[in-house]
């Protein structure tokens, strides 16, 4: 696992399925804009939690790229998800800033309901077609640059589905933190 520390809380970087994080408050889905089941980290994330989550979910709907909303968990380990909405890529523009966006407000929302600790997927690496490289720049340095000023949050994990996302991520942590 890779780590970095700044003031109060740490940044880890690790493989895994964003369903399975048993010791985190928030998880976050790469939504889609009406907030239905959909496929990949959504699918999953839907399948675990039940049907309840979409009873509540799509209410919250239509959302806009970068923007992102809260609901319970129901059957996942967790307390809440917070649904972001990526950009796709050479779709939304600028795809940098919606998704940069997405960080930030959902970190955002954890300061407001005082969440101690949060789990994102690689948001708009799958379907959106974000190239993992560029997507890991954005996110890490926009997760950095809200770590400084964090008052709640005390762990943001950043959970990679594959080893070849986890080590570009990794290597675009090692960067980020020496800008
Ligand atoms: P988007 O539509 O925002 O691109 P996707 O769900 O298609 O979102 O994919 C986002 C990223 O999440 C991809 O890199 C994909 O490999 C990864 N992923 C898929 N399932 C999971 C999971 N269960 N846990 C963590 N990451 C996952």
């Amino acid at each position: 696992m890779e780590q970095l520390k700044i003031e109060k809380t740490t940044l880890q970087i690790v493989q895994g399925d964003i369903t399975k994080q048993n010791d985190i408050e928030a998880i976050v889905n790469a939504a889609n804009a009406y907030l239905r089941i959909g496929g990949g980290v959504a699918g999953a994330i839907h399948r675990a939690a039940g049907p309840e989550l979409e009873n509540e979910s799509t209410k919250l709907g239509p959302i806009d790229p970068g923007e992102a909303v809260i609901t319970g968990a129901y059957n996942l380990p967790n307390k809440y998800v917070i649904h972001c909405l990526g950009p796709v890529y050479e779709r939304d523009i600028p795809h940098d800033k919606l998704l940069a966006n997405c960080y930030k407000n959902a970190i955002d929302i954890c300061e407001e309901k005082n969440i101690e600790s949060i789990a994102f997927p690689a948001i708009s690496t799958g379907a959106f077609g974000y190239p993992v490289e560029d997507a890991a720049e954005v996110a890490l340095k926009e997760i950095v640059e809200k770590m400084k000023i964090l008052k709640s949050l005390k762990t943001i994990r950043m959970v990679l589905f594959s080893n070849q996302d986890l080590e570009v991520h990794k290597e675009t942590l090692k960067r980020v933190a020496k800008q």
